[in-house]
This record gives C-alpha cells, structure tokens and sequence, in this order.
C-alpha cells in the first residue's frame, strides 16, 4: 500500500476499496447500457481519477467528454454559485449520456448541469457519483443513478479530490487533518 501523506488523518478508502466499488459499478453499467449509445462526461477536475478507472471497467463501446464547472473555488464551503468554464465538444442528442462525478454534497452543481444538458435532448441522462455525502437532515438536490459508496460528513481528499488543488493524486480517499485547512 501507497505510504499515508503526513496531511491525512484517516484512510476511509485504500486502492483495494477503490478497485473493488469502481469494478462493482462498472459491472453495473455494462450490463445497463448494453446496445445503447453511451457517451461519459466527466466534470473536470476531480473526476477525472474515477472516469478514468470507471472507463476501463466497462465493456462497451464507449464515447468521452469532458466539462469545467465552478463551484467551490478553492474552499471547503459550497458557494452556490455554478459556472460553465468549460463546455462539450460532442453533441449528445438522442445519446445516452451518463454523468460521471467524484463527490455528490449537496447536489447544486449537478442539478445545474443536469437542466443544462437536458436541454440538448438527449436520449437519457443519468449521474454516477463516485462519493454520495447524503447525511441526515439533509439530502442531496438530484439522486444518482449509481452510487459508489456513501461518505461521512467530512471534507475528503485524494483520488482526483483536492484541497486547493492538492492531493488529487493520492491513489487513496482521506479526510484531511483540520489544521492544514484551518
Ligand atoms: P455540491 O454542489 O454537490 O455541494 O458539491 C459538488 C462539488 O463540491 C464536488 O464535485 C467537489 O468538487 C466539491 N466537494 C464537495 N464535497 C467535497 C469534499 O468533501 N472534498 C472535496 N475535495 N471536494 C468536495
Ligand atoms: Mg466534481
Ligand atoms: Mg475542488
């Protein structure tokens, strides 16, 4: 196992449990989309780890794209605010796209791009989250279609997650120390 960054406090996922959630969901959707025109848009830039694990576990002919959205700068508090910074480059009309996304909080920025892409016409549209953060006395604006696991109510880093653009990399999901971001 890759050795721990001294920033993190708790390991909540190894590779191993990456490798088995992301097998078990890309089971899921090759079974799901068989014979359909499977377009995976991935919204950059934390789901880019995922999307590329996700895309080699499905066995299917399988179109990619990618899309920038802002939403959280680089704090730790949801602004609200959602902007396209990046948008397609495929037409998805009468495609079956799936949405693939690294952490669903409160479901703001997706439910935003999901009446955006919706409005393409596309064949369906459905959102795979990697992380599902629903907690009580609070649910998450869409749900999605597959969820890779639930997570705790904590802010998390590492595989594509960052904290002002670092530990994206860690090949683990964590919860960082409180005094690196306090
Ligand atoms: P939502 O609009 O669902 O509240 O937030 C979605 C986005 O906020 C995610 O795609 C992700 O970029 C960011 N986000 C939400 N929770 C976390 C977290 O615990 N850690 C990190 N690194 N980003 C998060
Ligand atoms: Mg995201
Ligand atoms: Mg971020």
């Amino acid at each position: 196992m890759a050795s721990q960054h001294p920033d993190i406090e708790k390991v909540l996922f190894t590779q191993e449990d990456i490798d088995g959630i992301v097998s078990r969901l890309g089971e899921e959707i090759t079974r799901d989309y068989a014979g359909k025109d499977l377009v995976l848009i991935a919204v950059l830039r934390g789901a880019v780890v995922f999307m590329g694990d996700l895309m080699r576990k499905i066995e299917l002919p399988t179109n990619i794209d990618f899309m920038a959205v802002s939403s959280y700068g680089d704090g730790v508090k949801s602004s609200g605010i959602v902007r396209i910074i990046k948008d397609l480059d495929i037409d998805i009309r009468g495609r079956d796209v799936l949405i693939v996304e690294d952490i669903l909080d409160s479901g703001l920025t997706l439910k935003y791009l999901m009446k955006n892409l919706e409005s393409r016409k596309p064949a369906s549209l459905e959102v795979a989250a990697f992380l599902w953060k629903d907690v009580e006395d609070r649910t998450s604006a869409i749900t999605p279609k597959y969820v890779g696991t639930h997570c705790p109510d904590a802010f998390v880093v590492g595989y594509g997650l960052d904290y002002a653009e670092r530990y994206r990399n860690l090949p683990y999901l964590g919860i960082l120390k409180p005094e690196v971001y306090s």
